[in-house]
């Protein structure tokens, strides 16, 4: 996406919605460069693939219901929308390029659960205990274990340690 005013390629996603139809996603972005913000209007129309749930049922990849559950895991953390945001459209980046037409619920919440692992450690065990809910309470314990682990390997990393913001 290319500014309008000065043509620099660098920008931020500031805000992001769907329009009624479900059709064309609406992004205001502002300029890294000249820091003037513009409107884009982006088709979503070529991105309609299913998702098969563990019982085998399909329904239709729903961008909205990815993004709530995160913002949901996110709320009172450091985390932006534009973060969220950028993380989705990676992921449905690669589910395009991939040319997967059907993708399996599992690999979405995988993807969800290990991008939150590495943004904001609440955040991730919010999500963690919501997805995996239908599993026992062993293998959630299993995975904080593992957090845990994570955590005394790397050391004392320093909390919200995030690049500057704006
Ligand atoms: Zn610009």
């Amino acid at each position: 996406m290319k500014c309008p005013f000065c043509q620099s390629l660098d920008n931020k996603v500031v805000d992001s919605r769907l329009t009624k139809d479900n059709t064309v996603i609406r992004r205001r972005r502002e300029c890294l460069t000249c820091t003037r913000r513009f409107t884009t209007y982006e088709n979503v129309e070529e991105m309609h693939p299913y998702v098969i749930k563990r019982d085998g049922r399909r329904q239709p990849y729903d961008r909205q219901k990815v993004f709530e559950g995160l913002r949901l895991a996110c709320q009172k953390r450091p985390v932006s929308v534009t973060d969220l945001d950028e993380f989705i459209d990676a992921m449905e980046a690669h589910f395009r390029e991939a040319g997967l037409r059907e993708i399996p619920a599992q690999e979405i919440g995988e993807r969800v659960v290990g991008h939150l692992k590495a943004l904001d450690d609440v955040a991730y065990v919010r999500f963690a205990s919501v997805y995996r809910r239908f599993k026992d309470l062993g293998e959630f314990m299993d995975e904080l274990q593992v957090l845990l682990e994570d955590k005394q390997r790397e050391g004392k990393a320093a909390p919200g340690d995030k690049a500057s913001e704006g």
